[in-house]
């Protein structure tokens, strides 16, 4: 297991390296990140994890799909984005990101609702595939990781409510934002 770096570490704020060779090195950190996030197949710490936030500065994250099984992408891309943003939706349909650099903090990032994305798997093969909500939002919070973007700067810049949960009940309160 990979000890998860908090905010404000150095590295959260670096930009990736594009993996050249998926080798025998990078399957094994690939491997650490996925029992990082996932010690065990009912104790899934998070939505996603990026490289960043394990100290490692190579382009791979692990991101939740749509199967519910955990995908490692490696040199992820954008290919396209929707106009349409999140904030176009109804207020239910909005949800709240959170990241596991900043525990128990969460907030509300617009992000293009539809994205079409490209990304090398473990097994060297090229994946492309459309995602939707929540998994689009999923894949550009980790791809910001990679450039050193965090959830946070959305929030700033935005001027969103940011909200803490609760550390017995998990209930969320509106907090004065300490980033
Ligand atoms: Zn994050």
């Amino acid at each position: 297991m990979l000890k998860i770096l908090n905010y404000p570490h150095p590295v959260l704020r670096q930009v990736a390296q594009p993996v050249t060779i998926i080798d025998k090195l990078t399957k094994l950190e690939a491997q650490a990140m996925l029992k990082t996030l996932a010690p065990k197949p009912d104790k899934v710490k998070g939505v996603g994890l990026a490289a960043n936030q394990v100290g490692i500065l190579k382009r791979i994250f692990i991101i939740k799909l749509a199967s519910g099984n955990l995908e490692v992408c490696i040199n992820p891309k954008i290919l396209k984005t929707s106009k349409k943003t999140l904030a176009c939706l109804p207020q239910e349909k909005h949800f709240l990101e959170g990241c596991l650099c900043f525990p128990g903090y969460y907030g509300f990032v617009d992000r293009p609702i539809k994205i079409k994305v490209s990304y090398q798997n473990l097994n060297n093969k090229t994946v492309k595939t459309t995602l939707t909500p929540p998994h689009s939002s999923y894949f550009q919070h980790e791809l910001d990781h990679l450039n050193g973007i965090l959830f946070i700067d959305y929030i700033n810049q935005s001027k969103q409510p940011l909200y803490l949960a609760d550390k017995k009940t998990g209930q969320l309160q509106p907090v004065n934002n300490p980033f």
